[in-house]
């Protein structure tokens, strides 16, 4: 049984892989992060890596479909059963419904949604300055690191709303400060 599954969300350059990597330990969860998978894929230039090098070069989201079947083997792993967290999955409104339905079949629930926020422009720095440290080729071009911010905006935002609308608890936690500091809110924001 799932203890707890816990979405992580926040804007592209919001600290969440960072927090993603403590939180894990802190919480004993299973870190699953899309973007990670995706990324995996893409080093490997396995099938998958193949067909989405595009949309990810151009900061836009991979098809549902695709998606939702990744994160379907991901969540059928044993060492998920202890504790999930759920890092870039969901992003649109569409794969929150399927999840939904995924944990209900399982008998799992979300215990809450963590929402970092940190503003546009900081956003903005801290992405070029990622480009230049870790090379991450979305990150290079500035008309793509928009469109992220926008696709966030547009998509992953409305998740947000969904959440608040099932009951499920959503935290909005401040994600400027120390990675010490912002782990201590999203800590104190679960009662942890
Ligand atoms: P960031 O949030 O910093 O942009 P991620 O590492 O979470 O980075 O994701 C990188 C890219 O991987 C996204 O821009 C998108 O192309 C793809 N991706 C990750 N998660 C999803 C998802 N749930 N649905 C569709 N595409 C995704």
């Amino acid at each position: 049984m799932i203890r707890q599954t816990v979405l992580l969300f926040g804007p592209p350059g919001s600290g969440k892989g960072t927090q993603a990597k403590v939180l894990e330990q802190r919480l004993r969860a299973a870190h699953v992060s899309t973007g990670d998978m995706f990324r995996e894929h893409l080093s490997r230039r396995s099938e998958l890596g193949i067909k989405i090098d595009h949309i990810m070069r151009n900061g836009q989201l991979v098809p549902d479909a695709v998606t939702n079947e990744m994160v379907r083997d991901r969540l059928l792993r044993p060492d998920v059963a202890l504790g999930t967290l759920l890092d870039g999955f969901p992003r649109n409104i569409p794969q929150a419904r399927w999840l939904d339905i995924f944990l209900a079949g399982r008998g799992y629930s979300i215990r809450g949604v963590v929402v970092l926020s940190v503003p546009r422009p900081a956003l903005i720095e801290r992405l070029k300055g990622r480009a230049m440290k870790e090379g991450r080729a979305d990150d290079a071009d500035e008309a793509v690191i928009r469109r992220r911010l926008d696709t966030y905006a547009a998509q992953t935002e409305a998740c947000i709303g969904f959440y608040q609308s099932t009951k499920v608890p959503v935290h909005l936690v401040d994600g400027v400060g120390s990675i010490e500091e912002v782990t201590t809110r999203v800590l104190r924001s679960l009662g942890n």
